[in-house]
């Protein structure tokens, strides 16, 4: 009995990578995978923290499902998705992270079909995931819709060896995080964990301004502020800055911030990405968070 009791007080507060379920080997880096719609959605709701992960240590990979080839007002097609495709290495390189793969899925008809989940599965398996961040299965753009459905419906199949059987299944169910979003409906979005991403807001636009053709073409011409995009490749990013981040840090935001850093700190902070537990995958435990996301203070 008391080896038992002592064997669960260990489990609760022995926690280091030896008594996780964490698929990447005790002394390896983690292994985060982040998949969305199109290429520069990761690059949005996560680019600050996937900085500091990657500079911390952990092999951290981008998977867009769509090449990108619709989103333009004077291009498109196989034309466009090869710039979309170029645009994203380039990304990688300024995010300092390991792998920016677009898959060829077309963009604006992406479907939760069984073909594409099982796809999503092996990227997940062959990268090894101890940790997925996906979108919300409800959202405006059917797309992001669709990419949160399928990877959300890959979470505990990529584990079962009869699935998708030309890829090894992972050993253990990795955990599952949702990227921020605004929709309220059926449900509002989750701080769960917040993280201030100050430090990492200058490379995080400076890698974000890669996708030229997203955020200084296509994305202002839906918005009608094609005509504000400046020439100078430093003030383009300081629109960007005021255009996508000027709205400040929101009363949910501050009290995920406050459960994590604490109020003095919590107070300082003016750029956040937020994350919500995945309640499908693995859930994580406290300590578990503060090792997928190093950048949190200690206890
Ligand atoms: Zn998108």
């Amino acid at each position: 009995m008391k080896t038992i009791l002592f064997s669960v007080l260990l489990l609760f507060f022995g926690f280091n990578r030896s008594y996780s379920q964490i698929n990447s080997a005790a002394d390896d880096p983690l292994r985060v995978i982040v998949i969305f719609a199109h290429p520069d959605d990761g690059d949005i709701k996560m680019g600050g923290t996937a900085a500091m992960m990657a500079q911390m240590g952990h092999q951290v990979k981008f998977l867009s499902l769509t090449n990108g080839n619709a989103g333009h007002h004077e291009m498109g097609g196989g034309a466009l998705a090869r710039i979309r495709r170029a645009e994203a290495e380039e990304a990688r390189k300024r995010f300092g992270i390991a792998e920016y793969e677009v898959f060829d899925y077309h963009d604006a008809e992406l479907l939760p079909e069984l073909h594409v989940r099982l796809d999503v599965i092996r990227a997940i398996r062959e990268w090894n995931a101890d940790v997925v961040f996906g979108h919300r299965p409800n959202d405006y753009h059917p797309d992001h819709r669709n990419a949160g459905q399928l990877v959300i419906d890959s979470s505990y199949m990529v584990i079962v060896p009869n699935v998708a059987p030309d890829t090894e299944p992972l050993r253990n169910n990795p955990v599952f995080f949702y990227l921020e979003d605004r929709f309220t409906k059926p449900n509002p979005f989750s701080h769960d964990v917040v993280i201030g991403i100050d430090e990492a807001m200058d490379s995080k636009l400076y890698a974000m301004a890669a996708h030229e053709s997203q955020f200084f073409e296509w994305l202002p011409w839906t918005s009608h502020r094609l005509d504000e995009i400046p020439d100078d490749s430093d003030e383009r990013i300081e629109w960007m800055r005021q255009a996508w981040f000027g709205r400040g840090v929101s009363q949910a935001q501050i009290a995920g911030l406050t459960k994590w850093y604490g109020s003095e700190r919590a107070s300082q902070f003016r750029y956040t990405e937020s994350y919500e537990i995945a309640e499908y995958g693995r859930y994580p435990t406290e300590d578990e968070i503060r090792m997928i996301f190093p950048m949190l203070p200690r206890p």
